[in-house]
């Protein structure tokens, strides 16, 4: 079975995308859910947050998130170390669920793809890309936040153009009923290339 990997930068509309495929039957992985999953039930991780951030890590069995984003925001030494702690796991339970679907392909949604060589692991990469000030509408509506909080994270992540040059299949999410088009177009290219392979 193939695996697809879909990213994009914050508000770029990868959960929107990633809804077009499940109606296309497409079974769909959220990489940064089961993340946030995994951090709330495993204990092994809970011990590992604990030693790199210290015991406020966790309020009883569950993360204080804003804590833990406080700490790794401006120290990407740490957020590296975060990330080998949640990568891992993640990629462990998306094997254990990917023996349970029986599809042509699946989708795995990442924030971060290219940046952590997860792509490697695809068999193609979808990368959804909007335009700045259009993601900047969307997050606002969405989530309530500044202006500066969404540009702050739109800089913590790779741009644009160094993520177009290495993905497979690029989706420009402006309009939604293009939007679908392009997926359904992509859908197609990945079930012949499966049937080429
Ligand atoms: P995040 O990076 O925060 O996980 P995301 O890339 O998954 O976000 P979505 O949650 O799919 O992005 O989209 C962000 C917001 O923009 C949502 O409220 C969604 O409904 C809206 N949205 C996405 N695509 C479009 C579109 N083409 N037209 C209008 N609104 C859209």
């Amino acid at each position: 079975m193939k695996v697809v990997g879909l990213t994009g930068g914050i508000g770029s509309g990868k959960t929107t995308v990633a809804g077009f495929f499940k109606e296309l039957n497409i079974p769909i992985y959220i990489a940064d859910e089961a993340g946030k999953r995994l951090m709330n039930t495993s204990s092994e991780i809970r011990q590992e947050i604990i030693a790199l951030f210290g015991e406020e890590a966790y309020q009883d069995t569950l993360p204080d998130r804003k804590f833990i984003a406080s700490k790794v925001f401006n120290d990407k030494d740490l957020l590296s170390k975060l990330n080998k702690i949640i990568h891992p796991a993640v990629e462990k339970d998306f094997k254990t669920w990917l023996k349970d679907q029986s599809s042509e392909y699946v989708i795995y949604e990442a924030a971060i793809l290219f940046e952590t060589g997860g792509y490697k692991k695809c068999d193609f990469s979808i990368l959804v890309t909007a335009p700045q000030k259009l993601r900047i509408d969307r997050l606002q509506k969405r989530d309530n936040s500044s202006v500066e909080e969404i540009k702050e994270r739109m800089n913590n992540q790779w741009n644009d153009v160094k993520k177009s040059q290495m993905a497979d299949f690029l989706i420009n999410n402006k309009e939604l009923a293009q939007t679908k088009l392009q997926v359904e177009h992509i859908h197609h290219q990945i079930l012949k290339a499966g049937k080429n392979s």
